[in-house]
């Protein structure tokens, strides 16, 4: 089943493919950080927030454990790295970089650094940035939604099979449009577990229609192309 030569991109040296070593791949997170068009949207105490490509937003705590909001399981991800070595302007040998846990000093000297002016997004997408998370703040502390996709009348649920009242948090997949209890879509896509989530009825790969269940702040309905376009065709 595992077969080697089965891959579709044959490759003449697949027999002595080194793994990747932590060192190696701990570099290659630092291309991509310097390479994607990674900005710095605002920052407050140990708290950075950062655009990634994608649009959404994700918040780095340089705290005594160097954390971020995204999914990534590398430490540090691509957006930690780039807090570092973008905003911060912290040379690529420095010790910090590669650590898991700061002590107090090294906080204390990270986060007296100045913002390094080219890491910053644009004044537009920063102002954007202030309203949405004051209006987030305002609301509860829940990211605010775009239009708000509503059920039809009478309408069930695929999952739970119920009918779908109109006060019901109910999301739609971007592919086949069908509506679905938010709380349904949650559970499935929990399920999914690391792959990528599906709609449960058309099987694309999940787009939401309008609304979007996840947690981050998402910003890229006022980002033009040409802040989101990448510098080189990396993935
Ligand atoms: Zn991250
Ligand atoms: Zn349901
Ligand atoms: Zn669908």
């Amino acid at each position: 089943m595992e077969s080697v030569a089965s891959s579709s991109t044959p490759h003449p040296h697949h027999h002595h493919r080194p793994r990747l070593t932590a060192a190696q791949s701990f570099s290659d997170r630092i291309i991509r950080a310097v390479r994607h068009r990674l900005r710095l949207l605002h920052r407050s105490g140990s708290l950075f927030f950062v655009l990634g490509a994608t649009g959404n937003v994700y918040t780095v705590n340089l705290s005594a454990a160097v954390s971020c909001s995204c999914p990534d399981r590398a430490t540090p991800c691509k957006h930690i790295i780039f807090v570092f070595i973008r905003a911060l302007a912290l040379p690529l040998d420095d010790p910090c970089l590669s650590r898991r846990t700061l002590r107090p000093c090294q906080l204390r000297r990270l986060l007296s650094l100045p913002t390094a002016a080219d890491s910053l997004a644009t004044a537009t997408l920063r102002d954007r940035f202030h309203q949405i998370s004051a209006q987030a703040r305002a609301g509860g502390g829940r990211i605010p939604r775009p239009p708000t996709v509503v059920p039809e009348e009478g309408a069930a649920c695929p999952v739970c099979l119920e009918e779908m009242g109109r006060e019901e948090r109910v999301v739609s997949c971007g592919a086949c449009k069908n509506v679905i209890h938010e709380e349904c879509f949650l559970a499935w896509k929990r399920s999914c577990r690391r792959r990528s989530a599906t709609c449960v009825l058309c099987r694309a790969r999940w787009r939401s229609g309008g609304d979007d269940p996840d947690k981050y702040l998402n910003l890229s309905a006022y980002v033009n192309e040409e802040d989101m376009v990448e510098d080189g065709g990396c993935t």
